[in-house]
């Protein structure tokens, strides 16, 4: 039989819905000045190719706007300085964030630090708060997530990076690879296996090391988007980790406590991306459609071809079905929490991820070789879209955890519940006396 209502077609799960579209004037407000503060002043420094050091010294004042504005780190709450705005409101900033790749890092909200400072707050004691947290959102240092191991990301149940105590200090040894900015970071969150014997989802523990703790190897690695590693914002590395010591007390929450902690904080991180892809989207979306209105070919606007009004329409509605879905998933966390919307959030990864990548290379289509050349953004949007299907997890894995799901309300049945004649035995059964009387009355 079908399963509840709760099935694919709703996914309210009992939720009380008002359904409303707008946005309150003053939050509206500080949208439009976060939109014309990262078209003016961040767009620029996009075209100047910054190194690391030199990005980060003209970030600085930007970063002082940002934080009159009110909208630094906004992803955390009152507590911590951030302003408690929810996963919607955030969902509609970090459209417009998504639009530059360095807009994250001049509003305090660019992963992997944004959500490591969640970590912190989440399971740091007072002390780590003090020492590694508040430094953090400060925007004072850097910081990397040390999770992935090379060809088993998706499966962390395969880790073997371990960490032992011995003498009050934690041991730590393994390999880590594709960690964002492992070589710039001040300290890595390090997800290890401290207790083997545990059942797979208890085996794990997160620790912070400091990046200057003897017997760590940090090797760049090159991005299909950044082959030479330049780029501005991030490095991504693969990581040595040899008898590497650090106190006991640099555990990050319970032992046995990392799948938890992880899964908390990668949940509304995905809201974040989701929405930053569509802010891509839609300034590919702009270029494309400027292109179709400026150029002439075989007797006319290229607008006026009916492919590339295919295009416009097609992408137009993607980008819109993909920003109301991941608003969706960002209001159900607001409302009933992450662990509640799981399978939103899956949804959004893979949808949003595929919409990215097609209406970028629709963009880069209308635009021909001057699509595909370095002269437009859209050739290095359209390298780096590539990575949003496999980061935070493959699609594929999204996609089983989203049908598992889905299909765990329905059960087997020898008959399909819809076959007709069934349902006819089965109405005329429970109407046969009105039947009966409709065919006395004829
Ligand atoms: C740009 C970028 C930034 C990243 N940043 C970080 C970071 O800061 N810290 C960190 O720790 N990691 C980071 N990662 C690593 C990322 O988390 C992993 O790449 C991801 O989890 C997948 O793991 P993997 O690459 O080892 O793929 P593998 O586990 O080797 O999987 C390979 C492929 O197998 C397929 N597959 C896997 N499982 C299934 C399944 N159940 N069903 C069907 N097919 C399946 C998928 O197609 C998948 O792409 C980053 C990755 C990228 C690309």
């Amino acid at each position: 039989m079908p399963g509840p209502d709760s099935g694919a077609g709703e996914s309210t799960d009992g939720v009380p819905m008002s359904w409303d579209f707008s946005t309150e004037p003053e939050f509206a407000a500080k949208l439009d000045w976060a939109r014309e503060f990262v078209r003016d002043e961040i767009y620029p420094l996009e075209v100047l190719d910054l190194d690391h050091a030199e990005f980060r010294r003209l970030a600085a004042p930007l970063q002082q706007r940002v934080k009159e504005q009110g909208l630094w780190a906004a992803h955390l709450g009152p507590e911590l300085g951030g302003q408690g705005y929810g996963q919607l409101r955030l969902g509609l900033l970090h459209e417009i964030l998504g639009t530059s790749e360095l807009a994250p890092f001049a509003f305090g909200c660019q992963a992997p630090d944004s959500g490591n400072i969640e970590l912190l707050a989440l399971a740091g004691t007072p002390e780590q708060k003090a020492r590694w947290m508040r430094p953090l959102l400060d925007g004072e240092v850097l910081s990397a997530f040390s999770m992935t191991e090379q060809g088993t990301g998706s499966d962390p149940r395969q880790f073997t990076t371990t960490a032992r105590l011995v003498d009050g200090q934690w041991v730590l040894n393994g390999g880590k690879w594709f960690v964002g900015n492992a070589s710039r970071a001040d300290f890595h969150i390090v997800m290890a296996v401290t207790e083997p014997d545990a059942p797979a989802r208890a085996r794990m523990s997160m620790l912070i090391v400091p990046t200057d703790a003897e017997g760590i190897e940090t090797r760049e690695i090159g991005l299909m988007n950044d082959p030479d590693h330049k780029h501005p914002v991030w490095s991504h590395c693969e990581v040595s980790y040899r008898d590497v010591r650090v106190p006991a007390e640099n555990l990050l929450g319970d032992r046995g406590e990392a799948f938890t902690l992880a899964q908390k904080r990668l949940g509304p991180g995905r809201i974040h991306h989701c929405m930053r892809w569509i802010g891509v989207c839609r300034r590919a979306f702009d270029m494309l459609c400027e292109r179709a209105v400026s150029i002439d070919v075989h007797g006319g606007p290229l607008a006026d071809k009916q492919t590339v009004q295919n295009w416009v329409a097609d992408c137009a509605a993607a980008i819109e079905s993909a920003r109301l879905l991941t608003l969706h998933a960002a209001w159900k966390i607001d409302q009933v929490g992450a662990s509640a919307a799981r399978t939103e959030i899956a949804m959004i990864k893979y949808h949003g991820a595929a919409v990215l990548h097609d209406v970028i290379d629709k963009a880069v289509q209308v635009h021909g070789s001057l699509g595909f050349s370095t002269d437009m953004p859209l050739e290095q949007m359209y390298r780096w879209a590539r990575a949003a299907r496999i980061y935070d997890g493959p699609d594929e894995v999204h996609r089983v955890s989203v049908a598992r799901r889905l299909l765990r309300e329905y059960s087997p049945t020898p008959t399909p519940s819809e076959h007709v004649p069934t349902r006819r035995a089965s109405a005329l059964e429970r109407f046969r006396e009105q039947l009966d009387v409709a065919a006395v009355l004829r």
